[in-house]
């Protein structure tokens, strides 16, 4: 079997070959903050470069413990970015633990200078509400030549960088079937 770039770093071969001597290293290793965490893969939600990331949690996997992040750094065996992160990429432990990190959603009423909180369920109800209105008040069937066209110019959609291609194939779905032609995403996950 061949080892992947990250365990193949992890085990030292190549170092171990040179003549270096590791068991400092490891023993401080065993230290890190990082040392008993839970990795998983996932990918850079700022711009549409891609990088892989590894995700650090401690304690995913003990009792009466909340998971938390402690530690996000470059995929060493992604092909995009090879381990490296470009500054905002460095920061995204910061985004994830953040006392300022939105997590339910919110709107602001009209004429209002506040936002507030709203459950999930009022969202989507309001939502669905305002693109039914939208696409009502500005649905063209026939172009100015009077030919068939079935487009709705009011309502654009634009994917986050983090969507999956099978998300992605399921807006396009959705908006195309709504007549909606101004459509973007970074598919690319
Ligand atoms: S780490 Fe930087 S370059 Fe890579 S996807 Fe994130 S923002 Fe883009």
């Amino acid at each position: 079997m061949i080892p992947t770039r990250r365990a193949f770093l992890r085990a030292g071969a190549f170092a171990s070959a040179l003549g270096f001597d590791l068991a400092p290293a490891y023993a401080q290793a065993r230290e890190l903050k990082i040392s008993r965490t839970t990795e998983t893969r996932s990918t850079c939600p700022y711009c549409s470069v891609s990088c892989g990331i590894i995700i650090h949690t401690l304690g995913d996997n003990a009792k009466n413990v909340t998971p938390q992040v402690v530690h996000v750094e470059g995929d060493p065996d992604h092909p995009i970015n090879r381990g490296t992160l470009c500054p905002k990429g460095s920061s995204l432990q910061q985004d994830i633990v953040n006392d300022r990190r939105l997590m339910k959603p919110q709107v602001r009423r009209p004429g209002s200078d506040k936002w507030e909180d709203i459950s999930w369920d009022t969202a989507i109800d309001e939502i669905a509400r305002h693109v039914k209105k939208t696409r009502d008040d500005t649905f063209i069937d026939k172009d100015a030549q009077g030919r068939t066209v079935n487009r709705c110019e009011g309502i654009a959609w634009n994917g986050g960088c983090t969507d999956t291609n099978e998300f992605n194939y399921l807006v396009v779905k959705t908006m195309r079937s709504l007549g909606v032609c101004y459509l973007e995403n970074q598919a690319r996950v």
